[in-house]
């Protein structure tokens, strides 16, 4: 277990100048997000809301920030929105999002009680492409914070995309999915993306979807372990 992550390259807000603009952070991606800038989500929210900090602002319909508890000791985080997700301003709410729910529940995590959703960028690459590095690292700053504010005790990261985002690993997600990975005291695991799943349906022993059963079980056990040392 125990690689170390180090998800921070930004600023931290304490060593920023008098003079720095916070409402400046949606306008460029030149302009740093530091960590510690935002009091709150719905600041945060209220700036995604109105980012020009890539070119994925021209296609959007709606920013897509999160669903779920933010104060949830479980964060799930995807690569960036759908169509639908797109249509409806939430993330994980197509096809994917319900066998996400369903997979959830089946160790008694409730989606919006248990858990908070977010991903790596919040505007919907066209096509549902991958984001680019360049548009992940412009959207990054604000997942940093999402993960400061809601600080979650346990962070899953749904598919490679997901996982070098947010971390640089770029080993593939099946040689690393069900692995934990500590960092700054909170647990971290790649897991499979439910569309992957949904585009393998196997149950069989060693499967896609047998695999995310074990690592579905081993998050809750771990959860249930930390809660009891609280
Ligand atoms: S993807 Fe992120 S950085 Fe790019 S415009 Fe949307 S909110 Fe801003």
């Amino acid at each position: 277990m125990t690689d170390q992550i180090d998800l921070f390259a930004a600023p931290d807000a304490a060593s920023l100048p008098d003079d720095f603009d916070i409402e400046a952070i949606p306008t460029s991606s030149a302009i740093a997000i530091p960590t510690g800038v935002y009091d709150n989500l719905e600041t945060l929210t209220r700036h995604c809301n109105s980012c020009q900090r890539c070119g994925l602002a021209g296609g959007r319909t709606n920013v897509v920030v999160s669903r779920g508890n933010p104060q949830a000791h479980i964060m799930i985080v995807g690569e960036g929105p759908g169509q639908q997700e797109d249509e409806q301003g939430l993330p994980f709410v197509g096809k994917s999002g319900q066998l996400l729910e369903k997979i959830l529940a089946a160790v008694r995590f409730d989606t919006e009680k248990d858990v908070y959703i977010c991903n790596v960028v919040k505007c919907r690459p066209p096509g549902n492409r991958t984001p680019t590095a360049d548009e992940s690292s412009a959207c990054k700053g604000y997942l940093m914070e999402q993960i400061r504010l809601v600080d979650p005790k346990i962070i899953l990261m749904t598919g490679a995309t997901a996982m070098k985002g947010l971390t640089g690993e770029k080993r593939g997600i099946t040689k690393v999915r069900g692995q934990w990975v500590e960092w700054a005291g909170r647990w971290c695991m790649p897991i499979f993306h439910p569309a992957y799943l949904l585009r393998n349906q196997s149950r069989e022993k060693g499967s896609p979807k047998w695999l995310m059963w074990q690592d579905i079980q081993a998050v809750r056990a771990k959860l249930d372990e930390l809660l009891a040392v609280e």
